[in-house]
């Protein structure tokens, strides 16, 4: 076995893995060479992962990234560490590509980073990796020209053959992720050009419906295996304000002397260009440190722009989503949202981007319900006429979800987003709005006529289909009889809280036909807790108790 410890402490200069590196790096380079999806969120040392396992490999890796910074930032990184890599991109002169085949072939550069566009339209890449490809395989077997196969490392593959490959930010492949991509479609054929090939990849968010998408996509295969991190940033804290226009300036500029950060780095998103550079023009007008920054600036320009932040020289930048993609910068105490973000996934990865030192950092959201009808009929012009099936709908229920979260006056604001994303939260944040009570709507209330009824809806549904469980869409009809009362976001939270509660589990998964598909269990083990109470807005209901059940017909109970 390779020794990857030793390989942590003399190349990368670190004494302990972090959370779950180890695993992976192990699975990486295990003999099944085992296809990978791993979630890990930012910050969480996914580049240590593969930059590893490329180092303790005989061939080399080559590394796909939209993040034109990001993989700037990693070659100076691994230069640093006396690591060869190099980016291929179209500018390339004769002398640097000679110098990459060169490289590669002589096991010097274990890493080649390009972006899914050059992957769709480089000959010459495409050579490159097709040969290194054949290297390993050969044209008749696991034997290849550039050495005897299975003596050479851990994988097999003899030096300058292609041990893997690795897919950064796997969620734009999925038309349901909230980051699609044309240019990922591209690879989709990596499989089937490359059968056998190792994929491994890597995203920071991802729902279960995304994740799922990804593997169909991808086609990855030999038993893959999911790694999941926890979503929970616990030196984040999440506060949500409904915004008033006419205020906004200065509730933000009072928001950030408050806090006291008027001397510390922080970005302030907003949706529109104007917006960006008006929110700059009247936030200086209160002596704050801000420049703005958005797609229209010329390079050269954004540039500067980002290095003076990067510097401390200025402190805020106001920006559209596209600023601090791929930047990676430790300070960054606060993340001001001023309208609605498009989607749950978007705005965890934005606030994100604070604290990634681990020391206290806050985020905020201003939002309006207008933000939600904008967002959703620019959704609608994106999408109409294009597409087939649910996805169609997508951005448009993606900013209802968003919305729906920013309208919660109740849930922990930690819990709610890593629901959304498909990691059940048994505890509450105790840091953010709704769990420090500084928003109070609520009130703990019985729950459990509605546990009865969904109990009996399962005991039911399994008599009369005992060949298919129920799915989430099952669970959601029959509460919207048996809980008429409830909102359709309250019906979701009911949902959820008996997930926590251990009395119901979800899991999605795929059917033959490569559907998403959610199946539902009930846990009969678990005894009904009559006193079942849960946090419900305070003005729902005043008859609460008084629930319409569902006539029992046919199906025995
Ligand atoms: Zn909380």
């Amino acid at each position: 076995m390779t020794d990857i410890y030793g390989i942590l402490q003399d190349t990368f200069g670190k004494t302990a893995f972090r959370t779950h590196q180890e695993e992976i790096i192990q699975d990486i380079l295990g003999p099944s060479k085992r296809d990978l999806l791993v979630l890990m969120p930012t910050g969480g040392g996914k580049s240590l992962c593969y930059q590893l396992s490329a180092v303790a490999s005989p061939g080399w890796t080559l590394v796909i990234s939209p993040l034109i910074a990001l993989i700037w930032d990693q070659i100076d990184d691994l230069k640093k560490h006396g690591l060869e890599a190099a980016y291929w991109r179209s500018d390339l002169t004769n002398d640097e590509r000679a110098k990459i085949h060169e490289g590669l072939s002589t096991g010097q550069m274990k890493i080649l980073y390009t972006t899914p566009e050059m992957m769709a339209t480089s000959l010459q890449l495409t050579a490159l990796v097709k040969k290194a490809y054949d290297s390993e395989t050969g044209p008749t077997g696991p034997a290849g020209p550039a050495g005897p196969a299975g003596s050479t490392g851990v994988t097999g593959v003899p030096t300058g053959g292609l041990d893997r490959i690795v897919i950064d930010e796997a969620h734009c492949v999925s038309n349901w992720g909230h980051e699609f991509r044309e240019s990922y479609l591209e690879l989709t054929r990596l499989k089937r050009h490359y059968p056998g090939i190792q994929l491994v990849a890597f995203t920071a968010t991802a729902t279960p419906e995304v994740q799922m998408d990804i593997i169909r996509i991808l086609g990855l295969c030999n038993s893959v295996r999911v790694y999941r991190q926890s979503y929970v940033r616990e030196n984040l804290h999440y506060l949500v304000r409904s915004r008033d226009r006419v205020n906004m300036f200065t509730t933000i500029h009072r928001w950030i002397r408050d806090n006291d950060y008027l001397r510390r780095t922080g970005i302030i998103y907003c949706l529109s260009r104007s917006d960006c550079e008006n929110t700059c023009v009247e936030l200086r007008k209160k002596g704050l440190s801000v420049e703005y920054f958005h797609a229209q600036i010329p390079t050269a320009q954004k540039k500067q722009i980002q290095q003076r932040w990067i510097e401390g020289k200025t402190k805020i930048i106001v920006a559209t989503i596209a600023f601090a993609l791929g930047i990676n910068k430790s300070n960054v105490r606060f993340v001001i949202h001023c309208a609605l973000p498009k989607s749950i996934e978007g705005y965890y990865q934005e606030t994100g981007r604070a604290g990634r030192d681990g020391r206290t950092s806050r985020c905020l959201l201003l939002y309006s319900r207008q933000d939600k009808h904008i967002l959703q009929s620019m959704a609608r012009k994106t999408v109409t006429g294009t597409g087939t099936g649910p996805s169609l709908l997508n951005p448009v229920k993606r900013v209802e979800d968003m919305y729906t979260y920013a309208s919660d006056r109740l849930d922990c604001r930690v819990q709610s987003l890593c629901r959304y994303l498909g990691e059940n939260l048994s505890y509450q944040c105790g840091n953010c709005d709704n769990c420090t009570g500084t928003n109070s709507y609520g009130k703990e209330k019985s729950i459990i006529k509605y546990v009865e009824s969904l109990r009996s809806f399962f005991t039911r549904h399994m008599a009369s289909h005992p060949e298919t469980l129920p799915t989430k869409a099952d669970l959601l009809r029959e509460l919207s009889v048996c809980a008429v009362n409830l909102s359709t976001a309250d019906r979701q939270r009911l949902i959820y809280e008996l997930i926590v509660r251990n009395y119901l589990d979800i899991q999605t998964g795929l059917d033959s036909d490569n559907n998403i598909t959610s199946q539902c269990h009930w846990n009969y083990g678990k005894a009904l807790d009559p006193s079942l109470m849960m946090l419900l807005p305070d003005n729902s209901v005043t008859d609460y108790f008084e629930i319409a059940i569902r006539p029992q017909t046919g199906a025995s109970v």
